[in-house]
């Protein structure tokens, strides 16, 4: 089995990047540094806090490190759903109505945050708050599809159903058998909307990239180690995803789920013409296993359909081309008219995951305070989490602060290799009763 976590801090080329420009990351941390706030991880949450730990501080220098260029985490690597409504896989409970309605406050916080931050700043990140559409082929995606059916209209949000049918001239797939056309919610390119972030940060906030973290020594003043650089502080706030426990922190109750997906080439005229009437649009599977698809607004299929336990770990070139033939599959089932495509880019991201999904947030110890763990679920949440951990180290109270506390403890987790084994199988069972929806 794989190293649960690694302190390696790779670069990798692969991903909704590779799409974009050149982009030169600010310059590494070198040398001693004396500030009020530090936040580690530059991903969706510590863009996030940084930018709120600025407006709450205007006269402090908030300092954003991460270990390596902005766009590499989860956050710049993610289908770019970003969600108001979430789906809960398994069964609809009434008694958890209250609970519901409290995670989609958080999202919906998220989403008019990013929403105002990407006006305000005129990022271009493809940002299209039109909703997207869950979709089900397989009976127990439909089984889902009854109870969130159910749900939605119970928490009266804006939705439409959609037949074979209505999917097969809005998507030109004929694959689902039913679907659902939530009206809020985004479409994003996300490496572009994570650059856009930290292109845009407030003047107080700092941001060196290439600049891991490698202890948080417990003193007073916090100090920070770098491999060049030290830097003491008297708050910090950790945004590190699932390598939390690399610093100590969440060790044995977050782990990292490796995902893969490809793209397409720009599809031509003739070939988007054989597809529906969206001209753009986003389908999410009513299956936890099943895939993410998109049509890009700049012409491209974009499908992720695979998902492993891999050590916390990108997937390797090699590794990627034999995943390559899941997604080729999926791809080709969907769209048989565009079989002769060929797809242009594959990429891996690790999101992650709780043994019982949920999500952290925090004070750890003294003046090191944490969020994050969203269990691919963490654009819009994510956001929300980075802001109100901010508002919750500098003692401000509010609504959403008390839904982001309200999350349920952590499941602990057993140390490796059972860890491994666990995780192996956790992920795998994500798949259970999959079939079309794949
Ligand atoms: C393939 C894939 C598809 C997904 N699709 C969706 C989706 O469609 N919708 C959705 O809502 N969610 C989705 N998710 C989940 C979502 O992307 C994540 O939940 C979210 O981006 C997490 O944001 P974050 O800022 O907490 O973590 P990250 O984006 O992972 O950022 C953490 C950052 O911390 C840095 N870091 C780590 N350790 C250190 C250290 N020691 N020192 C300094 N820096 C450090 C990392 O380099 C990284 O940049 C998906 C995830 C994946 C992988």
């Amino acid at each position: 089995m794989m190293t649960a976590i690694n302190n390696t801090f790779a670069t990798d080329r692969h991903g909704w990047a590779e799409l974009l420009p050149q982009r030169r990351p600010s310059p590494p941390l070198q040398g001693g540094h004396r500030v009020a706030w530090t936040v580690i991880g530059a991903g969706l949450t510590g863009l996030a806090a940084a930018r709120r730990l600025a407006a709450l501080h205007p006269g402090e220098e908030i300092l954003l490190l991460d270990a390596r260029c902005v766009g590499q985490g989860a956050s710049g690597r993610n289908s770019g759903f970003v969600v108001a409504t979430s789906q809960f896989n398994g069964g609809f409970d009434t008694n958890q109505l209250e609970n519901y309605r409290r995670v989609n406050r958080i999202n919906l916080a998220g989403l008019d945050l990013l929403d105002a931050q990407i006006a305000a700043n005129a990022i271009e990140c493809q940002w299209r708050r039109e909703g997207f559409i869950h979709t089900a082929a397989d009976n127990t995606a439909l089984r889902e599809y009854d109870y969130f059916r159910c749900y939605l209209e119970a928490l009266e949000a804006d939705h439409e159903l959609l037949d074979e049918n209505a999917l097969h001239r809005l998507l030109g797939c004929r694959l689902y058998s039913a679907g659902i056309r939530i009206a809020d919610g985004a479409l994003v390119q996300p490496a572009a909307l994570v650059r856009g972030l930290a292109d845009s940060l407030p003047a107080n906030v700092r941001l060196h990239e290439q600049s891991a973290v490698l202890e948080i020594a417990d003193r007073k003043p916090l100090m920070l180690r770098l491999a060049n650089a030290e830097v003491s502080c008297d708050k910090v706030i950790v945004a590190t995803n699932y390598e939390a426990p690399a610093l100590g922190l969440l060790r044995r109750y977050i782990v990292g789920s490796t995902l893969a997906g490809s793209f397409t080439r720009v599809l031509t005229e003739a070939e988007r013409a054989g597809l529906g009437n969206l001209k753009e649009w986003g389908a999410i599977s009513l299956h936890s296993g099943g895939a993410t698809v998109r049509l890009t607004s700049d012409g491209r299929i974009q499908i992720r359909n695979s998902a492993e336990y891999h050590g916390s770990r990108l997937l390797s070139d090699d590794e990627l081309v034999a995943r390559q033939a899941i997604h080729r599959a999926g791809f080709e089932k969907r769209f048989p008219q565009l079989a002769q495509v060929p797809f242009e880019y594959a990429w891996s991201g690790v999101e992650g995951i709780t043994r019982n999904g949920t999500n952290f947030f925090g004070q750890q110890r003294a003046g090191v305070y944490l969020a994050g763990g969203y269990n691919g679920s963490g654009v819009s949440r994510g956001t929300a989490f980075g802001n109100a951990i901010a508002d919750y180290a500098s003692g401000q109270a509010s609504r959403i602060v008390n839904d982001c506390l309200a999350n349920a403890p952590g499941a602990w987790m057993p140390p490796r290799p059972l860890l491994d084994i666990g995780a192996f199988f956790k992920v795998r069972s994500r798949f259970k009763g999959v079939g079309a929806d794949r």
